[in-house]
């Protein structure tokens, strides 16, 4: 028995598969993620790739049946191709790092409408250039670890409980967490994340706008997330696609 589903999708990469076909990952309002086979869809007269591709915000309907690896997409239509992204460099690989993001870090067939919606969202902000690129990515980082489970607690100090305010230096180290500046005077195995960065940090939590922030101090935050998502998920690889583009 299959079951036929129309849901709204962010296509999250493609390949070719034997002479015709295309193998494509999406990420679905109502499946989660889900891999998927577009039959015949490089012959020629098809438009079906054209639709179903790497980035694009679509409508899709697919036959599902829970036994199969790959389901089969039957028909899309295109919601969004998001042209300014595609034709600006820089937009495009901080977005394609989205997208590997949500393939890495998600489960097959794990349904969650929010992280949908979080990702429909943030791809209009990079279209509509709302922030730059590179704080884009750090935004959607920091959702996409509390969505999956990962959440950062940064709000308070491990270990007296008193609140963290972004106006000091902080310690960090995995398996403590965050640390006020006084526990870090007089505790060791501790690294100091200097007041910049968890300024950043701080703010890409609580969903607080930024500016006048030095770009050195973005690339860390990035880095500092990739490496927290490293040491919680020791399959997690990095990111790829930010080195690609390098
Ligand atoms: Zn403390």
């Amino acid at each position: 028995m299959s079951e036929i589903i129309k849901t709204q999708a962010i296509v999250l990469g493609k390949m070719n598969y034997s002479d015709s076909s295309l193998i494509v990952t999406l990420y679905t309002d109502h499946n989660g993620k889900v891999p998927a086979i577009l039959k015949g869809a490089r012959s020629p007269k098809s438009k079906l790739a054209l639709i179903v591709d790497t980035l694009n915000h679509i409508e899709v309907i697919f036959y599902k049946k829970e036994s199969r690896e790959l389901q089969i997409v039957s028909s899309a239509d295109l919601i969004s191709h998001f042209p300014n992204i595609k034709s600006d460099l820089e937009s495009t690989k901080y977005a394609f790092a989205v997208l590997e993001l949500v393939r890495n870090l998600t489960i097959e067939n794990e349904s969650n409408s929010r992280l949908f919606k979080g990702l429909v969202r943030i791809l209009e902000h990079f279209e509509n250039k709302k922030e730059s690129p590179s704080i884009l990515f750090a935004r959607f980082f920091m959702f996409l670890i509390t969505e999956t489970g990962y959440e950062i607690m940064i709000d308070k100090c491990s270990i007296c409980g008193k609140e963290l305010t972004p106006e000091f230096s902080i310690g960090y180290n995995f398996s403590t967490g965050f640390i006020c500046n006084e526990c870090l005077q007089s505790h060791s195995g501790f690294e100091k994340i200097e007041s910049e960065l968890f300024k950043f940090l701080y703010c890409l939590k609580n969903k607080k706008f930024l500016n006048g922030l030095k770009v050195t101090t973005i690339d860390e935050g990035n880095s500092f997330l990739e490496r927290y998502v490293k040491e919680h998920i020791p399959d997690f690889k990095g990111i790829q696609s930010l080195e690609m583009f390098k």
